[in-house]
């Protein structure tokens, strides 16, 4: 072994919320297609699939009963309902990429932010991204195009909902600029990764390679 390789880290559980709309998903995919050290979980809802989205890639679309009985088997970490959907991190996955030494990133909402809260605790980083604007994320809304007036009245009230529970993540990003956004939300995984307590084996590290030896 390399005394470099002495040094390990956890991984942590990196969760991004905002209301729809907010551009959380660019900034995931971004994160996601340039970091190899994190992976996103991929939750399991009832909701039905959107034009262009995949089963198993976007989310694992699932029936509102077989919802239920992975639900009372215990198969989520954590759950929600929202917008009338069904939603849920599937808990053996979570558990197989850490293992793998890879931090997780989660697109959940705050429902479910403060289950991993009580679940797991101090490997938990939160991150809250708000848009620049009401007006801005309505006409983010509206030019997915996916959804008619009702669903986009509906998503509105959703994300006054979202954007009430702000105040309960530790970082907070206003996103009126993409690139900015995305370079913040890199800082503040890299700072979160360098946090002493995460990484293990730092006392031998120290002990063995930096500590002088004194000749007798
Ligand atoms: P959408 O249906 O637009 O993809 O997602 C709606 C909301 O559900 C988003 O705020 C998203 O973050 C949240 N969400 C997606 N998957 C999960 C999950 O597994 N658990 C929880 N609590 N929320 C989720």
């Amino acid at each position: 072994m390399s005394e470099k390789a002495l040094i390990e880290r956890r991984g942590l559980l990196l969760v991004v919320s905002s209301p729809s709309g907010a551009g959380k998903t660019t900034l995931a995919k971004r994160l996601l297609g340039s970091d190899a050290g994190i992976a996103i979980s991929i939750s399991a809802t009832t909701r039905p699939k959107r034009p262009g989205e995949i089963d198993g890639k976007d989310y694992h679309f699932i029936t509102p009963d077989e919802f239920e009985r992975r639900d009372r088997a215990g198969f989520f970490l954590e759950s929600a309902k929202v917008f009338g959907n069904r939603y849920g991190t599937p808990k053996e996955e979570v558990f197989n990429t850490l293992e793998t030494g890879k931090d997780i990133l989660f697109d959940i909402d705050w429902q479910g932010k403060q289950q991993l809260d009580e679940r797991a605790g101090g490997d938990v980083v939160s991150v809250f991204i708000l848009p620049p604007s009401r007006d801005a994320l309505e006409q983010r809304l509206r030019s997915r195009g996916q959804d008619d007036d009702e669903v986009i009245r509906r998503r509105m009230e959703m994300a006054d909902n979202e954007i009430s529970h702000y105040a309960e993540y530790e970082y907070v990003i206003l996103n009126d600029d993409i690139d900015k956004a995305d370079t913040q939300l890199r800082s503040i995984l890299a700072a979160e990764r360098l946090k002493r307590r995460r990484q293990t084996g730092l006392r031998t590290f120290v002990d063995r390679v930096i500590t002088p030896v004194v000749p007798d």
